[in-house]
Parts: structure tokens; C-alpha cells; sequence
């Protein structure tokens, strides 16, 4: 079988070398045949027919081979080989093959004129001049006459004939040269593919046959071995059969024991069986505590999160209760110290009571001792007044001049020191007065007006008042306020300028305590420097000689007092040189 395949084999290859060859051969045939239906443009006097061949060895050899055969126009051949295309001349044909890869443009080139004709193997269409093309195991050719016309070659009709003479024919050549090369391709792949199977085949049986050897050579041996056994066992005495028995029946003890043992092991077996039941339910057992141990672990974890959690919540309400216990030890220290400055405040409050209470009464007792003093004091100064006028009237022809400016200067200054006691008794009894009305502040200035025509119309003096208000006091005394400022507006002026008085009111609402009216009184005066603005309104206190401006200086202390006594504030904002406002305040 395995001859048979290998024979095929050998066949099939043997069958493609011979196809190959053949096809060598007509490659030879062909241009040997083109060269014979050609007819040249020159006459060559050679008496040789030279072929020259770029290409394969094994081309030149077939055309060699040809050439002891076969004469070309008469004349034996030579063949000549060609490594370059530069290297050929005196040929009067020239083979090239494309598997070469020369440029037939430049070998056109390179033989134009030169009485050679170009066969080429392979080319494009119509590039060259005779071109044969491989189609399946032969080869079909195409003339370019173009070329073969330009260089002068004659074709003999029998040659055209069978020519290749349009691209669609090469078209139908390739495809049917394609479906040959398939389909020889076909049978190749399936003979070797039958080639491998039939390899696995032989290769199988061939197995198969060593099997077989060695098992007949085993059976062999064995049949050699049973002989000999055979022979030895005839050789034996019957004791020898006794002893067989013997070992027979030792080995049918062994058996039963070897039966019972493995009884024993059986039960063995079982026994191992129940107690691997009894580990497993153990085991089960086990893993169920593991299980509850493990639930218990898990609820004891949430347990001590709980309780740390609750350490937490404690720990702060701990430090929350602390900082409440530290607020209110500080809340209650900062209580006690203002208690006690509270009490000291209090103890202040009730010093400074008790210390203007006191002032109050010896206040009450100097305006007592003010008033008694000064109406004693009156009675004796009529007296001496009396008496002074007394003199006047019966000594005055007999006293010379310095007795009469005596007399006068006495007789003026006991007026005048009737006007400080009056002035004295009047402050005294001032702020004393419980009769309070409704007082139009605006007919009380009105009055004054009049009181003070003859100052006012003396001066030229200008006194403006806006609407003023209705308040609460006692009358005269308000009067005596408003005319004691409105007078020092008037007194106190530079001179040649003449005195403007403007009076205004303002109410002025608070929020935490009562609304005040706030008046004003503004001249146009001297001015007071502002370092004696709380002086003046002391008793008795005067910037200017009695030579400058006349007076007590009893007035400003006197407004001091009553608006004091009607619950007000007095004060005054001035410059000097320009004028001065005088401000009090009445509840309103
Ligand atoms: P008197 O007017 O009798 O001098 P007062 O008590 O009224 O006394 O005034 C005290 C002093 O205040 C005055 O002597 C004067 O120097 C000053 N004075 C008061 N009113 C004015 C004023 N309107 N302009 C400038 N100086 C004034």
C-alpha cells in the first residue's frame, strides 16, 4: 500500500518535472519559430544566426540544445548569453526575460537601428516586439507592429495569424490561465491533503503491525514459558502434588482469612462511618456555638459602642454641667461685686442725700441769716438815711465844699447799700414762692417792654422774640429772669453800637427723661471770655468797675436760682467782642 502511494507521489512529481520541461522546450520552439517567420531589414553576411539571451541559464541551455537541431534562415545557430544590455551586439535576435527586470524602454532603446529583433518574455502589452506570455503550461505571443514596422522587420502573415491582437483576448487569456492555476491548484492542495492521510494511514498501520509483532512475540514467550512449566510439572513427583495441594489449601486458609479481616475491616468501616457521623454532628454542634458566640460578640461590640457613646454623652454633660456651675459661680461673683458696688453706690447716693440735705438746711439757714441781716440792716441804714437827709436839708449852707461832696458821697452809698440789702433779701426770698400758673412767656416780655421803654428807647435798642411758649412757674420771678438778661444784652455793649436782643424757644423732646423748653437770649454785646462762664453766676461776681458798667452783680446769680427752682438748667455760649446767647431750660 504504503509502494503504491509513494509511487504516486514519485509520479506526480515526476509528472509536474516533465510538464516543466516541456514548457522549456517550447520557450525554444517558440523563438526559434519567431525567427524563422521574420523577415530582417538588413542583410547579414554572418555565416552564423546569433541569438543573444538576458535571462536564465536554463533558457540559454534549451536554446543550445535546440540549435544542434534546427537552422535559422539557412544558417546554423549560435547562442550567446548576456549579463548587461550594454554588453550586447552583433545578435540578430535578442531574448529577454521580465523575471530579469530589464527596462525594455532602454533596450528598445539601445538596439534601434540595429537589425535585431526583440523577443521578450513576459512584458506588458504592446511595449516590446514580439512578447510571449505564459498561459498554463504553454505560451501565447503578441507582435507590436508599431515597434516591429519602425525598425523594418517583416512578419510573415502565418505569424500574425495566430497572434495575441487585442487587450480583451488578453483579458480572456489571463482569467482562463487563472481558473487553470485554481483549479491545478485544486487537485495539488486535494493530492496533498490525500498524500497527508494516506502518510497518517500508513503511519497507523504501520503501528498497528509493531503491535501485533510484539504481542505474538509476548505470546510467544509465554507459550515458551508455559512449555517449560509444563515440562518441569511432569517432572515433579506426587509429592510435589501433595505439597501443591497443601499450598493449595494454605492458600484457601488465606483466603478466609483474608474474607475475615476484611470483615473486620468492614466493620471497621462502619464503625468509622458512625463515629465521622458523630464528629460531623459534633462539628455541627460547634459551629453553632461559634455562630451564638459570634452573635453574642457582636451584640456585647454594640453593647460597649452604646456604652461609649453614653461615656461620651456623659463626659460632655459632665463638662456642660461643669461650665454651667463655672458660669454661675461667675454669674453669682460678678453678682456679689455688683451688689456690693451697688451698696456702695447706694451708701454714696445716701452720703450725698444726707450731705445736700445737710447743704440744704444750712443753705436755708444762710438765706435766714441773709435775710435776717439784711433786714436788721435795713432799719438802721433808713436811719442813717433819715438822718443824711436831714443834714442835707439843715446843714448844707454851713458845711464848705468838702463837707457838702462828703455828704453826698455818704448820702450815695447808703442808697447804694440799700440796693445790696434789698438785692440780698430779694435772693433770699427767692425760689421760695409755691404760687405757680401758666405763664404766656410771650406777654411776660411784652410787659418788660413797657417796664423797660425808657432803656430800650435811650439805647435804640431792638428786642426780637419769636412765638414763645406757655410754661409752668412762678411768675415774677420768670419776669425777673427775662429781665435781669434782657438788661445785661442791653448794658453790656460797646459803645456806638446799639443793642439787638433776639429771644427764642425750643422744645426739646427726650426719650429716658422729661421735655424741656429750651429759651435763648442772644445780644450783640461785649462778649464774656470763656473762662469766666461759671463765675458769673455766682453772687456778687463782676468782670467790669461799677465806673464801666453799673450794677450788683446780684442779677445773673438771681436767674441761677429761680431757674433752678423751677427744675432747669442755665448756661451761656459767648465771644468776645461779638455778642453772647444766654440758654435756660423749663420742663415743659
Ligand atoms: P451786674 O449786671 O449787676 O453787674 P450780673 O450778675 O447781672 O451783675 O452780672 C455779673 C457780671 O457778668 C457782669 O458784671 C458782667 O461783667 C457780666 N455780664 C452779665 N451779662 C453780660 C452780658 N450780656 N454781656 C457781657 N457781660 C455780661
Amino acid at each position: 500500500m504504503v509502494c503504491v502511494l509513494l509511487c504516486f507521489y514519485g509520479l506526480s512529481i515526476h509528472a509536474q518535472t516533465t510538464n516543466q520541461q516541456v514548457k522549456r522546450l517550447q520557450r525554444a520552439i517558440f523563438v526559434y519559430n519567431f525567427a524563422q517567420q521574420v523577415g530582417w531589414p538588413n542583410q547579414v553576411d554572418a555565416t552564423q544566426f546569433k541569438i543573444g539571451v538576458l535571462g536564465p541559464d536554463r533558457a540559454i541551455i534549451d536554446f543550445k540544445s535546440l540549435a544542434q537541431k534546427r537552422n535559422i534562415n539557412n544558417k546554423p545557430v549560435t547562442v550567446v548569453n548576456f549579463n548587461s544590455v550594454k554588453d550586447v551586439k552583433d545578435v540578430q535576435l535578442l531574448y529577454v526575460n521580465k523575471s530579469f527586470n530589464f527596462d525594455i524602454n532602454y533596450i528598445l532603446n539601445k538596439i534601434s537601428g540595429q537589425n535585431i529583433l526583440l523577443v521578450t518574455e513576459d512584458y506588458n502589452y504592446h511595449t516590446t516586439m514580439i512578447n510571449m506570455v505564459n498561459v498554463g503550461d504553454s505560451f501565447e505571443y503578441e507582435i507590436n507592429n508599431k515597434t516591429i514596422d519602425k525598425e523594418g522587420f517583416k512578419i510573415a502573415n502565418s505569424l500574425q495569424q495566430y497572434a495575441i491582437s487585442s487587450s480583451q483576448k488578453w483579458k480572456d487569456l489571463y482569467q482562463n490561465s487563472e481558473a487553470d492555476l485554481e483549479a491545478s491548484k485544486k487537485i495539488e492542495a486535494e493530492q496533498q491533503e490525500n498524500l497527508v492521510t494516506k502518510d497518517a494511514e500508513i503511519l497507523s498501520q504501520k503501528q498497528q503491525i509493531n503491535t501485533q509483532e510484539s504481542k505474538i512475540d509476548t505470546i510467544l514467550n509465554t507459550v515458551v514459558t508455559q512449555d517449560k512449566w509444563i515440562e518441569t510439572l511432569s517432572n515433579q513427583s506426587e509429592l510435589h502434588k501433595q505439597r501443591f495441594e497443601d499450598k493449595v489449601k494454605i492458600e484457601q486458609d488465606l483466603e478466609d482469612n483474608i474474607k475475615r479481616q476484611i470483615e473486620f475491616i468492614k466493620s471497621q468501616d462502619q464503625n468509622i462511618i458512625s463515629r465521622n457521623l458523630e464528629i460531623q454532628k459534633q462539628h455541627n454542634f460547634i459551629q453553632n456555638q461559634i455562630a451564638e458566640i459570634e452573635t453574642k460578640e457582636f451584640i456585647l461590640k454594640q453593647k460597649e459602642s452604646q456604652l461609649n457613646t453614653q461615656k461620651t454623652i456623659n463626659i460632655l454633660l459632665i463638662t456642660l454641667i461643669s461650665l454651667a456651675v463655672l458660669g454661675g459661680i461667675l454669674i453669682y461673683r460678678s453678682y456679689l461685686s455688683k451688689k456690693k458696688l451697688n451698696k456702695k453706690l447706694k451708701d454714696k447716693n445716701a452720703a450725698i442725700q444726707k450731705q445736700s440735705l445737710e447743704l440744704e438746711i444750712k443753705n436755708d439757714e444762710l438765706e435766714q441769716f441773709a435775710y435776717i441781716a439784711s433786714h436788721d440792716l435795713k432799719e438802721p441804714l433808713i436811719t442813717i438815711t433819715g438822718l443824711i437827709d436831714l443834714l442835707v436839708e439843715e446843714y448844707e449852707d454851713k458845711l464848705d465844699d468838702n463837707g457838702k461832696m462828703s455828704l453826698n458821697f455818704i448820702s450815695q452809698s447808703s442808697a447804694r447799700m440799700q440796693k445790696l440789702i434789698d438785692a440780698i433779701l430779694q435772693y433770699s426770698r427767692l425760689g421760695k414762692s409755691k404760687n405757680t400758673t401758666n405763664i404766656n412767656c410771650n406777654s411776660v416780655i411784652s410787659i418788660l417792654k413797657d417796664d423797660l421803654k425808657n432803656v430800650i428807647d435811650r439805647t435804640e435798642s431792638t428786642i426780637i422774640t419769636t412765638d414763645l411758649p406757655t410754661i409752668k412757674g412762678a411768675e415774677l420771678e420768670l419776669r425777673l429772669l427775662f429781665q435781669n438778661l434782657i438788661s445785661n444784652g442791653i448794658k453790656f455793649t460797646k459803645k456806638g453800637v446799639k443793642p439787638i436782643i433776639s429771644i427764642d424757644c425750643n422744645l426739646q423732646s427726650n426719650v429716658e427723661s422729661v421735655d424741656y423748653w429750651v429759651f435763648s437770649i442772644t445780644d450783640n454785646g461785649i462778649g464774656i471770655p470763656a473762662k469766666h462762664k461759671d463765675r458769673i453766676f455766682s453772687i456778687f461776681q463782676r468782670l467790669h468797675s461799677r465806673d464801666e458798667y453799673e450794677g450788683t452783680g446780684i442779677g445773673l446769680a438771681h436767674c441761677k436760682k429761680i431757674v433752678e427752682a423751677h427744675s432747669g438748667r442755665i448756661w451761656l455760649d459767648s465771644e468776645v467782642g461779638k455778642g453772647t446767647t444766654f440758654y435756660f431750660t423749663i420742663p415743659a
